[in-house]
């Protein structure tokens, strides 16, 4: 039986205060470890626990090119995807649902090369690429090819859920559509004045001096783009979207990276949800979403120090762009390689930040 003495009692309290100063230690050094990482990687989540990132492309935006209007324009654009996007996560919505309608914003606006307002072949024709998924069930739907089909951001969703399938192009996709009650339009609808003159002028230059004339004939803006959105939900789910109306002059029947899944498109609850923008062929090679993803969850790679290894990856093969993320934690990270990328995000306290530049 063991005897009280007051010695004992006196060395319990040390060893007791000495073990609760280490375990506070220990938390204030975690506590400070995530902060650290977590202001470096630009956390957006508001106090709901939810985050929504959006872009409309990248490329070579410069500031002295850009007319107060036409920026007002661009800001607006994005400001309406993000607003979309925003009041579905803020009631409790799904991820997908919310990405689903901040892409289907930006498809309908035709300052943005994806749904109305896309860049024409190289026989002037428009034809539109797409891709969803859903981080928390692996599903994914993609679309390519299409011609008719004035949200493509919606089909590939409707491939995800009902075709069986995860990737569907041309004709077969559109009847698919059409059995399914998705709206369909003439190609007439997404014509644009600005798309069709950026194909002349790449045209001429070709003529003039070969294929890689037509760089310095356009900006990047005419050339390409693509609209995305990323978001994490309130029940700690990912989705990414993407949608594209390709580069101008492509070849008919060629698709890039944005529908393809692991590369312009890839979301895994374990880690995070990507969109991309830029030299498609090059973000094919590289496959940049899958390759993120793997190294969070490989390496232990945070959000941003992963992003950016593969947006460098990219610019070694050659290839310019960007891309928007989210984590599971709500971590964010917006890197491009051009002078410029529409982008839009939510901030902690739910304002949105719209940025254009570098
Ligand atoms: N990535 C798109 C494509 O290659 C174009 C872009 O984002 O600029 O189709």
């Amino acid at each position: 039986m063991k005897i009280f003495h007051p010695l004992n009692c006196f060395f319990a309290a040390v060893l007791f205060s000495a073990g609760a100063w280490a375990l506070a230690q220990e938390h204030a050094k975690s506590a400070s470890a995530s902060n650290q990482q977590r202001s470096e990687d630009q956390p957006n989540m508001p106090a709901e626990d939810f985050g929504l990132v959006v872009h409309g492309g990248a490329g070579t935006i410069e500031r002295s090119k850009m007319t107060p209007e036409r920026e007002h324009e661009y800001r607006s654009g994005i400001e309406r995807a993000l607003a979309a996007g925003y009041e579905i996560l803020k009631r409790g919505g799904s991820s997908l649902d919310a990405t689903d309608a901040a892409v289907r914003a930006l498809e309908d606006d035709p300052h943005f090369n994806a749904g109305k307002g896309a860049v024409f072949t190289n026989v002037g024709t428009n034809e539109l690429d797409a891709a969803v998924m859903d981080g928390k069930t692996f599903k994914a739907g993609a679309v390519a090819c299409l011609k008719h089909i004035k949200n493509p951001v919606s089909l590939a969703r409707l491939v995800m859920e009902k075709s069986g399938h995860v990737m569907m192009d041309g004709e077969g996709a559109e009847a698919f559509a059409k059995e399914n009650g998705i709206e369909i339009v003439d190609q007439k609808y997404f014509y644009t004045k600005e798309r069709w003159d950026a194909l002349e002028k790449v045209k001429a230059a070709e003529k003039r001096g070969g294929p890689g004339e037509k760089r310095f004939i356009i900006s990047d803006q005419d050339r390409h783009g693509t609209v995305g959105a990323v978001a994490l939900d309130q029940h700690g789910d990912l989705a990414a979207a993407t949608s594209t109306g390709g580069t101008t002059n492509k070849r008919a029947g060629r698709v890039g990276d944005s529908p393809v899944i692991g590369a312009g498109t890839y979301a895994n609850n374990a880690t995070c949800a990507i969109s991309a923008t830029g030299d498609g062929e090059y973000f094919i090679r590289a496959t940049v979403g899958h390759d993120i993803s793997a190294l969070m969850e490989y390496r232990g790679m945070s959000l941003k120090e992963a992003a950016q290894t593969v947006l460098d990856k990219v610019a070694k093969l050659g290839g310019t762009g960007g891309l928007i993320a989210i984590d599971r934690r709500g971590n964010i990270a917006l890197p491009f390689n051009t002078s410029g990328m529409y982008r839009g995000y939510a901030d902690p306290s739910g304002k949105f930040v719209i940025e254009i530049y570098k």
